[in-house]
């Protein structure tokens, strides 16, 4: 054939490992599942220790890989470093930083305490993780891919000042990342997800209805007209990308975002 790695061998994780934040539920789950389709090795943290549990089981029930959950609220920068100290000497080979919050609030509402908890869960928590990871793995090298949104390029939504501002923080933080440690043998990139219905979008939209919410309603019928394939995305699509970046197949590409979302930013 000619070429030294088949795509199959290229796109397999077998003998290695993923940590994947907000792993429990949503994008992050269903990135684990196709991560585990794989072969890795998957390492799940999130807040929520029921949906960690029912998501272990699912993975290694469909899969019949090792799954390592990790209760830990990523705000805190002490639980960051704990988690770290935790898996010394079998540090993941790929870190998916997922885990945020959208909660919409009015920015003349804003107050020090929601500005400080927004960021340190959609910025921070990426900022410390990414330390955490490179300092572990300074002599190997290895894969970071963080987690925007389309709101960081395009703010669309209203009462979503504070989340926009995070998501270009880590978008700045992925390409400056990239800048200084691609060198070092790691990638560094970002996708930037749009419309994606999780079962947190499908919580809003089920909100929206229940108060009847009509300036959002409005919001999402502007947002899917807008939309070039005119439909929300799933989860797996998101997914999808990310291995695909993970793996060898990707491996002239650092400093990238990507984005995965029906073709929103482009029209
Ligand atoms: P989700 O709400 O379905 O899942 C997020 C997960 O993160 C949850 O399991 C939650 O428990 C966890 N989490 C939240 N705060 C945490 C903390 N402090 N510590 C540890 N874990 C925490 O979200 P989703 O829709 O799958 O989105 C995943 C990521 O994609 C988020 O960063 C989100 O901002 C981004 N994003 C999503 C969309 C979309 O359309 N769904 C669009 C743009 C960006």
């Amino acid at each position: 054939m000619g070429f030294q790695k088949s795509l199959v061998e290229m796109i397999s994780m077998n003998g290695r490992k993923v940590m994947i934040t907000g792993g429990a539920g949503g994008i992050g789950l269903a990135t684990a599942k196709r991560f585990a389709e794989a072969g890795a090795e998957i390492y799940l943290v999130d807040l929520d220790r029921r949906r960690l549990t029912r998501a272990r089981k699912s993975i290694q029930e469909e899969f019949n890989v090792d799954v390592e959950t990790f209760k830990a609220d990523l705000s805190e920068k002490k639980e960051i470093d704990a988690l770290w100290k935790d898996i010394e000497g079998s540090e993941p080979d790929v870190l998916i930083n997922n885990a945020g919050i959208y909660v919409f609030k009015d920015f003349l509402e804003i107050d020090e305490q929601f500005l400080k908890r927004v960021m340190k869960v959609n910025f921070e928590s990426v900022f410390w993780m990414c330390q955490n990871f490179i300092k572990s793995r300074l002599k190997k090298g290895g894969v970071i891919i963080n987690v925007g949104s389309i709101e960081a390029i395009m703010p669309f939504a209203f009462g979503l000042v504070h989340y926009d501002a995070g998501k270009t923080s880590v978008l700045a933080l992925t390409r400056a990342l990239a800048r200084d440690f691609s060198k070092k043998g790691f990638r560094i990139n970002a996708v930037i997800p749009g419309g994606i219905e999780t079962s947190g979008v499908k919580k809003l939209k089920k909100e929206t209805v229940m108060s009847l919410d009509v300036d959002m309603m409005k919001l999402g019928m502007e947002f899917k007209s807008r939309l070039p394939m005119r439909r929300f995305g799933d989860p797996d699509e998101v997914a999808r990308v990310m291995i695909f970046l993970a793996s060898d197949l990707a491996s002239y590409m650092t400093g990238a975002l990507i984005p995965v979302d029906g073709g929103f930013l482009s029209a």
